[in-house]
């Protein structure tokens, strides 16, 4: 294939010139949507940044697009029916209007399987892109468009942020870990670290543009390397950033996280207070299938120290009930766990078999019933430990960020992530101190001090 000369061709205009003629306008629109974690928002953030750079607006409905794009997630099998019937919806539309273009990208699409269906099923979708190809998301755009081949295209564009006082900052993709009931190591592929200098810059950028919460991504932040550079290193750099900001990180993982980067946590004044730790199941036996690779009591005296060390830590976990396996009394392990640590919030999902994976071998014997009932007693058993927890903030005064405002609320987030409302109408990205009033099964009420 004939290699293009870059000297020669500007991809972005290329790019913004080919879209003018196919829409047959100069403001093309686009239809952005994305399923899953944050990390697809960042990655989303990187391809609306380039459809921006192109001449693309963005629309809130997919009917009034040009250019649809679904960014796309495989960690459920229920998450890849639910975007598989968005794409099937979109026949309809493409058969009103040939022109419009289908693009699906992420997770999803780079299991050979979903390729197959999408080839037989969905055969009207324009352009796929895999979540390992990201990065090359403008090179494989052109590749499809004009058949030729770009290497070492050098394109520079800024990332588009919907919300600008929230920044979402990738510092290592992949996964090494193989839990086995997790398709993210055989989707994202090997772990593989941002270069810290190209983080410190981002993250200077962002603060220097307005935002207020920077959030480092990763689907195991801990494992943070690049040349001698850790992540309690990073964290030191990042704290040293002038500005009024908030730092947090996802996700952590409870194996790698240790007594180091607490005390590490416990100097950085930007901190946000917040800790994710995903525990997935309280019974050892069950974290060995899981192949989690630490046991209970292990993570117990983190959860501890990592309290005593930084003040009104606001600790949150993932749990996954109806592992294959998984006894009565193993569930209750885990409801045994979660009275014992009083999360202040668990995100429980029922376990579901994913092709390609080790636990997918196990079988899936828990009855669709039975996983039902154990997550809806773990909800309820959250729900009274949230509302706990919550109980203990009232009389304290917690800085936060407006997120929201409707009638005469504003909503508002903790710098470690809790819910406030507050009286009054402030502005979105406005940041004040708030002093907590009362609290509710999900939120607190405060006033702007
Ligand atoms: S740490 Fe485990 S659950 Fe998390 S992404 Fe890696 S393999 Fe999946």
């Amino acid at each position: 294939m004939e290699k293009l000369d870059l000297s020669k061709v500007d991809l972005l205009e290329f790019m913004k010139n080919f879209f003018k003629r196919r829409f047959r306008t100069d403001s093309p629109l686009a239809f952005v949507k994305v399923f899953g974690c944050q990390q697809n928002e960042a990655d989303t953030e990187k391809i609306k940044g380039f459809l921006f750079s192109v001449g693309f607006k963005f629309v809130d409905e997919p009917f009034l697009a040009d250019f649809i794009l679904f960014n796309t997630c495989a960690v459920r099998h229920t998450a890849e029916n639910r975007i598989l019937s968005h794409i099937g919806n979109l026949k309809k539309l493409k058969k009103m209007n040939p022109n419009v273009f289908i693009s699906v990208c992420g997770c999803m699409v780079e299991q050979e399987s979903i390729l197959e269906i999408i080839r037989d099923k969905y055969p009207y979708v324009d352009f796929i892109c895999g979540a390992k190809s990201v990065e090359k998301f403008p090179e494989l755009l052109y590749e499809k468009i004009t058949g030729q081949k770009i290497f070492d295209s050098n394109i520079n564009f800024p990332i588009y942020q919907d919300c600008k006082f929230k920044s979402w900052i990738p510092i290592i993709s992949g996964c090494n870990n193989f839990c086995s009931y997790c398709i993210v190591p055989y989707v994202r592929g090997r772990e593989k670290s941002v270069d810290y200098r190209k983080i410190l810059n981002d993250c200077e950028s962002c603060v220097k543009n307005g935002s207020k919460i920077i959030t480092l991504l990763g689907q195991n932040v801990n494992s943070y390397g690049f040349e001698d550079v850790k992540f309690s290193d990073l964290l030191q750099k990042i704290d040293k950033i002038d500005g009024d900001f908030t730092l947090r990180f996802m996700t952590s993982h409870p194996k790698d996280f240790n007594e180091n980067l607490v005390d590490v946590l416990s100097e950085c004044k930007h901190f946000s207070g917040h800790l994710h730790l995903p525990v997935q199941s309280g019974n050892d036996r069950i974290l060995k299938l899981m192949n989690r690779k630490y046991k209970i009591e292990q993570y117990i005296e983190k959860v501890k120290y990592a309290r005593k060390k930084l003040a009104n830590l606001v600790v949150t976990s993932d749990i996954i009930v109806g592992f294959p396996g998984e006894t009565e009394k193993e569930f209750e392990d885990t409801i045994d766990l979660v009275k014992k640590l009083k999360f202040a919030s668990v995100f429980s999902f029922v376990y579901s078999p994913r092709k390609g994976t080790l636990a997918y071998e196990m079988g899936d014997s828990i009855p669709h019933e039975e996983k039902i009932r154990r997550i809806s007693y773990l909800i309820e058993t959250q729900a009274k430990i949230s509302e706990d927890v919550l109980s203990d903030f009232v009389g304290k005064n917690l800085l936060a960020t407006v997120e929201n405002v409707s009638d005469d609320v504003s909503l508002a987030r903790t710098d470690s992530n809790l819910l406030v409302k507050i009286d009054g109408k402030f502005t979105p990205g406005d940041r004040f101190y708030v002093k907590i009033l009362k609290s509710g099964r999900n939120s607190l009420f405060g006033a702007k001090i």
